[in-house]
């Protein structure tokens, strides 16, 4: 057998390996089953493509990214490994090809869509060939939490039971250790290496801002340190996907959207030239990325707050795969966190189901409000030690002060807690600021609302600061929302705020935005 590293060096063109790729290299040639976590751009695909060419056999490589694997097998073809892929987009005589190959003991490597899987004929073809190793990429597609949850992962665990002896790799850039331990134990990798690399990715600079008018703060974004540079900007919905992008383009910036509800073609051609030309902005719903592997995305912008930390990390991934300075950007409000209590009221499921969203959102909501540096608390929640705060983020780069705001909880808590007793009619974060700063609105007025001992306490603060205080307290599980129109009801924890036993510290927003890219130390 051909040595791992002179594989490398000969086929791929590489003087050494990266991090731990050797390591997991030589475990599988030798049959170890292997389960890597390693971040977007570390090097996952030669940690199956070394033992692919080196084992006797093929390796059979599970991936969900059918669009991508036309690409893949080009570029392994390329430098003449022998590969081939099975899955809806071939004809019947291009499959027949490939079938034989493979029976013929001709590819080093067969990647095939998990789909595939369920059919006995794909089953009965498998037979016929002789299988060195299973691949699973994209592993997470195994978790039911995750989004990007593929029944037919589920089915995996079978080839190990009609192929006990052939070795297993599963592949992953999804890091806590609940999808972790999922992954182990849906494919039955019990006995399987764990490969776990660190998750940081010091060139992304990270910053969170306050939503005020997200469009202009994005503009400003954009114009002021991304001119001519290719970004993705997320958005939850397929409405303000395309409309960002519409106003994107009224202001001058290419961009293209992407959502599932466009037509295959417009996909694949904006997709294209995403990857093709240069500064391009792709405004996106998290459809779109996946697999991408494009070196120069300078920025990842988010307009939605992300469901989890691990979508957020996953998506600002994205960003500066060639290892050049790159900022993920995020503006979040209190209007998010209303949006997504909602949702997950409402989602399929059970109680244990949202549950576990409710609490993936508030780590989420941590992090934004975080008056630590966000890169430590990212890899944290990872299970990964920092040591120290890293100077590339915001909360790094322009402290926030914090203050006590116990005083201003309490005025807040006890205006939710008179309007909760007024049972037939529920208000939302608009009226409470509105009783707060003594606003006589029409809403106001015909609900004697300027007749509450609270009116107009809060006038010490403005609108948007009152904004934030509720976004914290919600972030602190002080405060909850319900319904359709974003209700503030009390916890079991507000009332050791409103009994004075609780002091509630805040977060102030920084008065000038941390702004320029170029201001992080390299
Ligand atoms: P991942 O799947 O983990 O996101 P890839 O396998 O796509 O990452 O690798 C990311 C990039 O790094 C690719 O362009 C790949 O060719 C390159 N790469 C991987 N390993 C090495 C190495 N040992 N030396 C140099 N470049 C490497
Ligand atoms: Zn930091």
């Amino acid at each position: 057998m051909e040595n791992a590293l002179d594989v490398l060096r000969r086929v791929f063109g590489y003087d050494e390996f990266r991090g731990s790729q050797q390591d997991i290299i030589e475990h599988v040639i030798n049959g170890g089953d292997a389960l890597v976590l390693m971040p977007t751009g570390g090097g996952k695909s030669l940690c199956y493509q070394i033992p692919a060419i080196v084992r006797p056999g093929t390796a059979v490589v599970i991936s969900p990214l059918i669009a991508l694997m036309q690409n893949q097998v080009d570029a392994l073809r390329e430098v003449g490994v022998k590969a081939g892929f099975i899955n809806s987009t071939l004809d019947y005589d291009m499959r027949r090809t490939v079938e034989a190959q493979f029976v013929g003991g001709e590819l080093d490597l067969l990647y095939l869509a998990p789909e595939a899987l369920a059919s006995q004929g794909t089953m009965r073809l498998l037979e016929r060939g002789r299988i060195g190793l299973f691949a699973i990429d994209e592993a997470h597609c195994v978790s039911q939490w995750g989004h990007d949850f593929r029944p037919d992962y589920l089915n995996l665990s079978m080839l190990h039971e009609r192929w006990p002896d052939v070795p297993r790799i599963a592949l992953t850039a999804t890091a806590t250790s609940a999808t972790h331990k999922e992954i182990a134990t849906r494919l039955g990798l019990d006995g399987a290496r764990h490969f776990v690399s660190s998750f940081d990715r010091p060139n992304i600079q990270y910053r969170i801002v306050g939503k005020q008018e997200p469009r202009r703060q994005l503009l400003d974004f954009l114009r002021g340190e991304h001119r001519n540079e290719a970004g993705i900007v997320y958005c939850l919905s397929r409405n303000s996907v395309e409309k960002i992008a519409e106003f994107l383009k009224a202001n001058g910036i290419p961009a293209l959207p992407y959502h599932a509800g466009l037509d295959a073609r417009t996909r694949a051609t904006n997709q294209d030239r995403f990857l093709k030309e240069d500064g391009l902005v792709m405004v996106a719903t998290i459809a779109f990325g996946m697999g991408i592997d494009k070196p120069d995305v300078r920025f990842v912008a988010h307009l939605d707050l992300p469901k989890s930390i691990e979508g957020y990390y996953q998506e600002t991934g994205r960003a500066g795969r060639d290892g050049e300075p790159s900022v993920a950007w995020l503006a979040y409000g209190l209007q998010d966190v209303v949006q997504q209590r909602k949702m997950i009221e409402t989602s399929e499921g059970d109680a244990a189901h949202r549950r576990n969203l409710g609490q993936h959102l508030d780590a989420m909501l941590a992090l934004c409000e975080t008056v630590q540096c966000r890169r430590v608390q990212l890899l944290a929640y990872f299970g990964q030690d920092l040591g120290k705060p890293c100077d590339n983020c915001d909360t790094c780069l322009a402290p926030p002060e914090s203050w006590d705001g116990t005083v201003a909880a309490q005025k807040l808590l006890s205006t939710v807690y008179r309007l909760e007793r007024e049972r037939n009619q529920k208000f939302g974060a608009g009226q409470c600021i509105d009783i707060l700063l003594g606003k006589k609105t029409d809403k106001v007025v015909q609900w004697h609302h300027d007749e509450l001992s609270v009116f107009g306490v809060g006038a010490d603060l403005r609108d948007t600061e009152w904004r934030a205080v509720i976004r914290q307290l919600l972030a602190q599980g002080l405060l909850s929302v319900e319904g359709d129109y974003g209700t503030l009801v009390l916890t079991d924890a507000s009332s050791e705020v409103l009994g004075r036993r609780r002091t509630v510290m805040l977060r102030r927003e920084p008065d000038r935005p941390v702004s320029t890219a170029k201001a992080a130390k390299t």
